[in-house]
This record gives C-alpha cells, sequence and structure tokens, in this order.
C-alpha cells in the first residue's frame, strides 16, 4: 500500500459521476487529446501531486462512499490502482472507471485488464464532442457505453450495463 498515484482532484461527495453520492478521484495524465475536452488541466502526467494507496483509501473510508475513478485517463496508472480498487471493493464499496480507451484496447492490456478485475462499471471510448446529445446518463458522447465489467471480462466482450443501455 506504499505505491504512489499522481492525482489532479478528488471531490468528496459528487453525484455526475455515476449513481449516489460518490468519492470521485481524477487522476493525472491523458494522451487521448479529445478536441473540446473539459479536462485539459489534467493532461500532464505530472500535474497535481502524488498520494499513498494508504491515504486514498483512508480518504475513500472517511467520506463512506461508493468510489470513482477518472481523469485524466486513470487506465494509465492501472499497476498502482488494481491494488487499490481491489482494497475499496472488498470493504464493501462500488467502483466506477472513466477511461478513453476502449474496453477492447484495454482486453489486450496486461495492467489494464488486472485493474478491470477490481472494477464494477467501466464508461469507455474518447469523448467526440459530434456525438454529445442532451439525456445522456454519466458520459459526454453517445459512443462511450457503461459496461457491466464482471459480466464483460466472462463474456470475452463488452456488455452495457442493461439499466443505462441507449440513455
Ligand atoms: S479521455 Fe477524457 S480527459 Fe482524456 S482527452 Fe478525452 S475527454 Fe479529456
Amino acid at each position: 500500500m506504499s505505491r504512489t498515484v499522481r492525482i489532479v482532484d478528488i471531490v468528496d461527495g459528487t453525484a455526475v459521476d455515476g449513481p449516489g453520492l460518490r468519492t470521485s478521484i481524477y487522476t493525472a495524465g491523458c494522451a487521448h487529446c479529445c478536441p473540446e475536452c473539459h479536462n485539459r488541466h489534467t493532461w500532464p502526467f505530472d500535474s497535481g501531486r502524488d498520494m499513498t494507496v494508504q491515504e486514498l483509501l483512508e480518504q475513500v473510508e472517511r467520506n463512506g462512499f461508493n468510489v470513482t475513478f477518472s481523469g485524466g485517463d486513470p487506465m494509465y496508472q492501472a499497476a498502482a490502482l488494481a491494488p487499490l480498487a481491489a482494497e475499496i471493493r472488498s470493504r464493501g464499496y462500488n467502483v466506477w472507471c472513466y477511461t478513453g480507451f476502449t474496453f477492447e484496447e484495454l482486453a489486450r492490456m496486461p495492467e489494464a485488464t488486472e485493474f478491470m478485475r477490481h472494477i464494477d462499471v467501466l464508461v469507455d471510448g474518447p469523448f467526440i464532442a459530434s456525438r454529445r446529445r442532451d439525456g445522456l446518463h454519466f458520459r459526454g458522447s453517445d459512443n462511450q457505453r457503461i459496461l457491466d465489467l464482471p459480466a464483460s471480462l466472462a463474456a470475452g466482450h463488452a456488455v452495457e450495463l442493461a439499466r443505462y443501455a441507449g440513455m
């Protein structure tokens, strides 16, 4: 638990990054460079500050909310985040994660695949401004999918979470 993660921000109790109030952890670094990205300040991999996995775990426990990883793109720090996500879930919280990669791309990356084993829901794919539309739940453009990760990993292909499919 002494590993560090580069963190840009933590929001204690947000309602926009998944259902219910959540602790949202925004990691540093993104190379997807989606046009019209709202989080450009998170693109540099040296932005923010280092936090240990233990410090992050303590903040999650203090808040008592389910957890979302966003960024930046958390998948660039998958090796450090996998044991944190595993510990968070073992304490009864569910874990969502946003990424600019697709599930199919991540499934070819060993560290990302290990991280995915400890995530409940993955919102995948880049933000595409021309595919933004009103009424989307928890995502910016309609190419992004809200995936049931345990079901996706078991099936070997992306499985959308039924309650958000088409929303
Ligand atoms: S993946 Fe997210 S943080 Fe990265 S450029 Fe795209 S919208 Fe911005």
